[in-house]
């Protein structure tokens, strides 16, 4: 059964009858090609990201941001065609004929029949359903009979064929037609994410985090520093808060490290919590020591960095925690003095 059959079959006369009478009623002269849908270049993962993060900014403002801070580098992936005149991606591509102009094209195939030598188009051959052969009139049962040869273009207007053609757009969302040499060319990107310079800015911004929390709590704070012990050691820290008799050691741990390392250096912290018995000590550490206790103790308060977001917090926690401690040591003193 060919497609026409098909056609014939499906389409009752008294259904073409209410089609041609709609047609009518509507006094439509000629049906045109709708487009529906849009097409736009969108990164889902950057803007499944941003939801996440809840941050509401132009993605191009995020990007610029992550570039700037090296943890993104930008590659052009492509360029796509855009409307010249609405500078909107949602493009209809259609094939042209170098020759005649017109859309009516199509790819077959060069094909030649075994059994006659005859060479034509698959076009050609086709007969309803069946390939027949132009020349011998023979019918190809099999694979076997036909070598296929190459492919081609094929005009259906001007019956011409070819191998290059040219391309011709329609513009869905303004109906603009142009071609090649009018269309703009919009880039599109690959963000290629810098792992290192991600590991920078944690850190970088944790520390930020550290001097802008504390300073915020009446904290003078300093980068580096060292708070002498009992035993008369001086205990390096990263960073030294003071505040009236209160003084805080802040020491970024294992940051970059090998397990190992991270867990001996952890394990000196009960030492270190028993020299400086009289101040403060702030661990930082990126992950969680299983032969360690991560939880704090005492004069102890460790943080196990899990996120930037969570860090400020925690270090917001530890300072009024501090604070609150000390406020409590005075009003015993106080009550002890009365
Ligand atoms: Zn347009
Ligand atoms: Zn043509
Ligand atoms: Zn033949």
């Amino acid at each position: 059964m060919s497609s026409e059959d098909k056609y014939k079959l499906a389409v009752k006369k008294s259904e073409l009858d209410r089609v041609v009478d709609s047609l009518v009623k509507e006094g439509l002269e000629e049906i045109k090609a709708g487009f529906a849908g849009y097409i736009t270049i969108r990164y889902k993962e950057l803007e499944k990201i941003l939801k996440n993060s809840g941050v509401y900014l132009a993605e191009q403002s995020i990007i610029d941001a992550l570039v700037k801070e090296g943890i993104v580098t930008v590659e052009t992936e492509g360029r796509i065609v855009v409307c010249p005149k609405c500078k909107n991606p949602s493009i209809v591509v259609m094939y042209t004929c170098p020759s005649c102009n017109s859309v009516d094209i199509e790819p077959t195939l060069v094909m030649s029949h075994v059994v006659c030598g005859y060479t034509g188009l698959l076009v050609d051959f086709k007969k309803n359903d069946e390939l027949v052969c132009p020349n011998c009139k023979r019918r190809l049962e099999s694979e076997e009979d036909y070598t296929i040869l190459g492919r081609i273009f094929y005009c259906h207007s001007c019956k011409r064929r070819f191998a290059n053609l040219s391309v011709k757009f329609k513009c869905i969302i303004c109906g603009e037609d142009f071609g090649p040499f009018d269309a703009l060319m919009k880039k599109f990107y690959r963000f290629k994410v810098n792992l290192d310079k991600v590991g920078e800015y944690i850190i970088r911004r944790a520390k930020e985090i550290v001097v802008t929390e504390f300073s915020k709590e009446g904290f003078n704070v300093a980068e580096g520093g060292s708070i002498r012990g009992q035993s008369g050691i001086s205990h390096k820290f990263d960073y030294t808060a003071t505040l009236n008799e209160i003084t805080i050691g802040i020491r970024f741990m294992g940051f970059g490290g090998k397990y190992e390392a991270i867990e001996a250096e952890m394990a000196g912290i009960y030492g270190l919590s028993i020299d400086l018995a009289d101040s403060e000590v702030v661990i930082v550490t990126p992950m969680e020591i299983s032969s360690v206790e991560t939880e704090s103790f005492g004069n102890v308060h460790i943080i196990v960095f899990s996120s930037l977001e969570d860090f400020s917090r925690r270090i917001r926690e530890t300072a009024s925690l501090i604070l609150s401690k000390y406020r409590k040591l005075r009003e015993a003193d106080v009550k002890e003095g009365a």
